[in-house]
């Protein structure tokens, strides 16, 4: 019960005897608000974990402690993949729903005086405030990742997630509550950039990493310098080994560091959002190659373009492919565009309304990895595409591991059943080709037949004159 007194003494006139005049208000309800005014000033709105400004001070309070008792604390940061796509592709409530399930396990998973905070759209950090070895953290981190990839059930929606996680230790690898956990971020980001659903410790990465927003805006640089270029991996029958399609493969040309590969900034282009910006440029870059093969007198395969979720979703896909087909002049009917096996595609009518107006156009399909997501078979049917890629890590092991020949041969079986085209990827060997072509396989792609090669390079190698095909 809270009340707020007021009170003044009033002296008397002439002889009077002085008196008290007060009121007394209460303040329960002010209270109340408060109360919550100072909880909401350090704790999420979403998920009610505490937030950055809380989650400063407590990492401030365990640097002081472990300093005095000469223990250790590690600070993890937490991002989710793909948290962006499930916003995207499902709507804000149940990237909300997930966020908040994701909270829960998070608390759950770590002990009594461990922080859990919530420091930004789809990230975490968490504190161990005492640890006596790093191995302790891996631990912590290993934990952490098994129980976010477990499935999430929404309504009547299986969900998976993974996240990625940096580690850093304290006192070594920073001074400050910020500096620990900038670097923790900067080994997250590396984590993703390896692939995600893992951690990285700092310790192994050094100070060598840039952060996010630093990398974001060399992103954008490089963009407005036009330092993307696009190289080609050809794509042949097995039987007569003729060029039936090439994949266009970004490479970031960057002034200082060489040749970059996707890995290391495609995931920092999806997490921005500039992927969609990146994914125009590689569409007309493919499909203005294309035109110049053709005006050199080349005779022009399929060109695989490969497409990341978001930028199907992103406003007017359709009308952007149009455009660059329209601009370049390229025939539709030689694109090819590369879908991911990911969850965004599961159960959604938006992505098969998409993909039914790109086939209208006489654009194919094909969907990338396919063995890695949950989707089968069937799924592929549903949405009506024409070509299974399978992902190389099925195919690096397939003459010797009984698992990877049996999903393999069963995938073959079913894709040959429903008329689709199939095409193993990262074909490496000769024996890896046999087994393929033997379990009905028709195409491949791969080191064994060429890694993916500058424009001209591939043209001087693998593409033949239009002319000498007439004259046949
Ligand atoms: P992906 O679409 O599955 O492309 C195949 C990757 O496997 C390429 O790596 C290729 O160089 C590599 N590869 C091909 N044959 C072999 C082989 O025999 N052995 C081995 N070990 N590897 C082989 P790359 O060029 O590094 O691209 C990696 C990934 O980056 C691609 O995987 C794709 O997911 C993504 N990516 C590349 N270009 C683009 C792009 O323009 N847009 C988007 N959204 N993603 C892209
Ligand atoms: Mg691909
Ligand atoms: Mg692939």
């Amino acid at each position: 019960m809270w009340a707020l007194e007021n009170v003044r003494l009033i002296p008397g006139d002439g002889g009077d005897e002085p008196t008290l005049e007060g009121i007394l208000l209460d303040i329960n309800d002010r209270k109340r608000i408060e109360g919550d005014i100072a909880f909401r000033a350090y704790h999420d709105e979403l998920t009610s974990l505490p937030n950055r400004a809380l989650l400063l001070d407590r990492v401030g309070v365990a640097m002081a402690n472990v300093q005095r008792k000469k223990q250790r604390l590690a600070v993890m940061f937490l991002d989710l993949d793909a948290l962006k796509v499930v916003n995207d592709t499902l709507g804000h409530g149940v990237g909300d729903s997930l966020l908040k399930m994701v909270a829960g396990r998070l608390s759950e998973a770590l002990r009594r005086g461990d922080t859990v905070a919530r420091v930004g759209g789809d990230e975490f950090v968490i504190l161990l405030p005492e640890i006596s070895r790093e191995a302790d953290a891996q631990r912590a981190a290993q934990k952490i990742l098994r129980t976010i990839a477990k499935p999430y059930v929404l309504e009547s929606d299986e969900l998976h997630i993974t996240a990625s996680v940096g580690v850093a230790i304290g006192p070594r690898d920073g001074a400050t509550p910020e500096s620990l956990i900038r670097n923790a971020d900067g080994a997250m980001y590396r984590a993703k950039q390896s692939g995600g659903n893992r951690f990285e410790l700092y310790s192994h990465v050094g100070p060598g990493i840039i952060g996010r927003t630093a990398q974001e805006a060399e992103l954008r640089q490089a963009i407005d310098r036009d330092e993307f270029l696009l190289y080609f991996q050809p794509q042949v029958t097995i039987d007569s080994r003729e060029v039936v399609g090439v994949e266009a493969l970004v490479r970031w040309n960057h002034p200082e560091r060489g040749m970059i590969e996707p890995a290391g900034f495609i995931p920092v282009a999806e997490q921005t959002g500039l992927i969609t910006v990146l994914g125009e440029i590689v569409l007309r870059k493919a499909c203005q190659q294309g035109v110049e093969w053709q005006r050199s007198g080349c005779l022009v395969p399929r060109i695989a373009v490969n497409v990341s979720p978001r930028q199907l979703y992103q406003r007017d896909f359709v009308g952007m492919v149009t455009r660059i087909l329209n601009m370049t002049g390229f025939d539709p009917h030689l694109l090819e565009l590369e879908l991911t096996e990911s969850m965004a595609m599961q159960k959604s009518d938006r992505s098969r309304a998409i993909l039914k107006n790109l086939r209208g156009m006489g654009i194919a399909i094909a969907v990338d990895d396919f063995g890695t997501g949950q989707s089968s078979l069937s799924y592929v049917k549903q949405f009506a595409v024409d070509t299974v890629k399978i992902d190389r890590s099925f195919v690096i092991d397939v003459v010797r591991k009984k698992s990877d020949q049996s999903i393999v041969s069963a995938v073959l079986l079913v894709a040959n059943q429903l008329k689709l085209r199939t095409i193993a990827e990262g074909v490496e060997t000769d024996a890896q080709c046999e087994f393929l072509q033997e379990r009905g396989c028709r195409e491949i792609q791969g080191y064994l037949i060429s890694r993916p090669l500058p424009a001209d390079r591939l043209r001087r190698t693998f593409l033949r004159s239009a002319t000498a095909r007439a004259a046949v």
